[in-house]
């Protein structure tokens, strides 16, 4: 099997490698926080205790890491790993970040004859740990058949959305939806609680209406009306509010440079600027909910 490097092992890369190393891929892994590493040295990953470390010897490369800059400082410059790579490695770019950077970041690879998709991906932490993610992948669609074995093992629906960048795009386009979604469900939550409502009764009428989303489906952002989402365990876990605000910001920035119009996107990134400020950046983004309740 295929000999990978996996860098960024947060909320979503340590389940995706996981998935890897569970469909017999050998994977030397990295990230910041040592815990995470060590956690994946004890079901059968190699530790590696820098990112140069982690690709030697690897034919393919991924990373999940937070935002562009992140990623620009992890591949490009004269220390970064497209620099250290040999022509031929094949890398998959799988954080949410501008697409404008994506597409600085392939030039750079495409210079050294590295083949390098963006794969953004969305289901979330549920669907990283059963590896059922969506990936959207913006590159060269015979690299894509490359990497789809692996792209197989970590999810579901992989599509095909373009050339260079083109994953980004639809990533932003699909989250800016997601906020909104989950803005207009904690508002209309709150609204039918103080009205009298039980949380629960409120959230399965409008889960089978015509106000039925993702959100009401997997992630609702009341506390205790699903077991499982972020919202009943205190909004830990999950997708932290500060990355929404993060790809609202590039959804933004999108827009800027097509001359769209985007009011609800806008609205929503103040929004999730605001919860911010109040110091909830780092709970999952469904304590949106807290902005709407005494
Ligand atoms: P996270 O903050 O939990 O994980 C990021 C990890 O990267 C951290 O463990 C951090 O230590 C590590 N890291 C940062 N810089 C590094 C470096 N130079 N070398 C090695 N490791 C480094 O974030 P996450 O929730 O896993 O999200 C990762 C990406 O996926 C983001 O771009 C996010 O927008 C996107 N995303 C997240 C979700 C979600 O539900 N959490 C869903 C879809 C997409």
């Amino acid at each position: 099997m295929t000999q990978t490097a996996f860098i960024g092992l947060g909320h979503m890369g340590l389940p995706m490698a996981r998935n890897l190393l569970r469909a017999g891929y050998p994977l030397k892994v990295f990230d910041l926080v040592r815990s995470a590493v060590d956690t994946l040295a004890g079901e059968g990953a190699v530790a590696a205790d820098s990112a140069a470390d982690a690709i030697d010897q690897a034919k393919v490369v991924i990373s999940m890491l937070p935002a562009s800059r992140h990623v620009e400082g992890l591949y490009l410059g004269d220390d970064g790993l497209l620099a250290r790579l040999p022509a031929g490695t094949l890398v998959i770019e799988c954080s949410t970040i501008a697409p404008e950077s994506a597409r600085k970041v392939h030039a750079a690879a495409r210079e050294r004859g590295i083949a390098l998709l963006d794969a953004p991906v969305s289901g979330g932490t549920g669907g990283a740990a059963a590896g059922t993610l969506t990936f959207m992948v913006g590159g060269e669609a015979q690299t894509l058949e490359k990497a789809r074995p692996m792209l197989a093992a970590m999810g579901k629906n992989i599509f095909h959305a373009g050339p260079e960048g083109a994953g980004q795009v639809a990533k932003v386009c699909n989250n800016q939806v997601l906020a909104v979604q989950m803005i207009a469900t904690a508002e209309a939550m709150a609204m039918g609680v103080a009205n009298g409502l039980e949380p629960a009764v409120l959230a399965e009428i409008m889960r089978q209406s015509s106000g039925g989303n993702w959100t009401l489906e997997k992630y609702n952002p009341w506390p205790g009306v699903m077991e499982n989402a972020p919202a009943s365990k205190g909004y830990s876990g999950g997708f932290m509010a500060e990355l929404m605000a993060k790809d609202l910001g590039l959804a933004q920035e999108t827009a800027s440079h097509s001359g769209n119009s985007t009011p609800m996107g806008a609205l929503a990134l103040q929004l999730y600027r605001l919860l911010l400020k109040q110091g909830k950046g780092k709970q999952d983004f469904s304590v949106v909910q807290q902005l709407f309740v005494e």
